[in-house]
């Protein structure tokens, strides 16, 4: 497990708003109420927040947590505060890259969430001193409109390099990737990358079109993969964030033990390691990768190589995948 804390690692798959943990949840409450005077209802009942290690929740309660959080951060000083202490959190835990992703909310609009969001990363980014570098890209909310959709796209295109690429995510069980096919075309006209929620629930028809029509350059999660899926993602060879914890918890996993990066694991399949939320699910980035170590029964020098082939997959330009490798480089000699 320390070995892990000091491993430099790559986070390529974390919400911001899921990345809260307590002490800045506590925080938000105390700005809502010195405004508000009364929690919100969606966030008053303090039970939901949290998901301690051992304990689980459906998709759909999983969900509930993330309403309760947004009830607290609709003011740019909340989203301020959520970004800076997320970056430091990470920061703490040994993430040299971080990429964040978060869905543009009304907070006055969503071009100046993004703004406010980017505005608290760079200086969060900057007060670390090149010790993190940190990268945004937006989400798309499965359950939102097209047009909300197109200028989710749009918007990232205009914040370009800071903004690399575009997510697609939300409450699986709405709606289908193949609808937004125009904001996907706007997406590769503009040149972002695509980073897509795949395989949350048991959906064949929308997973192959994932991987096999719009060509994401990653995937995430992959629980449900019958059905020719599997055969049609080792031969794309996309890169699957792995998110162990979020899975086991959300209840999309039966356990550890249970869980598919065994497989892909053996089959030297591009995995990045990731902690999704790691303040929904009490979790760390380093605790995923022991969690994995200690179930797959992974030697020390194979999780090195496992966080320094996520260099590979992250969506930063080629001189900042440079750098990285030159930093674990350098800090293989002082972990060994
Ligand atoms: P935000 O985008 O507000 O910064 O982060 C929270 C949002 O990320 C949630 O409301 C949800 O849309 C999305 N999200 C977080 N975790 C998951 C997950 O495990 N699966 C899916 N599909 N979406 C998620």
């Amino acid at each position: 497990r320390e070995f892990c804390r000091r491993l430099p690692k790559v986070e390529l798959h974390a919400h911001l708003n899921g990345s809260i943990d307590n002490d800045t949840l506590y925080k938000l409450m105390d700005l809502y109420k010195a405004k508000h005077e009364e929690l919100p209802l969606e966030a008053s009942d303090k039970s939901i927040y949290a998901i301690k290690q051992g304990e689980t929740r459906t998709l759909a309660q999983c969900f509930d947590v993330f309403r309760a959080i947004h009830a607290l951060t609709g003011s740019e000083e909340a989203i301020s505060i959520v970004a800076k202490d997320v970056v430091q959190g990470f920061a703490n835990d040994g993430v040299r890259y971080l990429e964040l992703r978060t869905t543009p909310k009304d907070t006055p609009t969503s071009a100046e969430y993004v703004r406010t969001v980017i505005d608290a990363l760079k200086t969060a980014q900057d007060k670390h001193q090149g010790a993190i570098v940190v990268r945004l890209i937006l989400s798309i909310d499965r359950r939102g409109s097209v047009e909300k959709a197109l200028e989710t796209v749009r918007i990232a295109a205009q914040n370009k390099p800071f903004v690399v690429g575009v997510d697609f995510s939300g409450d699986p069980t709405h709606k289908d990737a193949r609808d937004f096919q125009s904001a996907w075309d706007l997406a590769r006209q503009k040149d972002l990358k695509l980073a897509i929620h795949f395989a949350e629930i048991k959906n064949t028809e929308e997973s192959l079109y994932i991987v096999n029509e719009l060509k994401a350059d990653r995937i995430g999660h992959g629980c449900f993969m019958q059905d020719g899926v599997e055969d049609a993602v080792l031969k794309a060879q996309i890169p699957l964030e792995i998110c162990m914890s979020s899975n086991v918890m959300g209840q999309s996993v039966k356990d550890y033990d249970d869980h598919h990066f065994h497989d892909l694991y053996e089959k030297d399949y591009p995995c990045a390691i990731s902690t999704d939320d790691m303040g929904v699910f009490s979790t760390t980035l380093s605790h995923e990768y022991a969690m994995a170590a200690r179930k797959l029964d992974i030697p020390q020098p194979r999780i090195w190589d496992l966080s320094y082939r996520t260099i590979d997959f992250i969506f930063a330009e080629v001189e900042v995948k440079d750098q990285l490798r030159e930093i674990w480089n350098s800090e293989k000699v002082l972990l060994a």
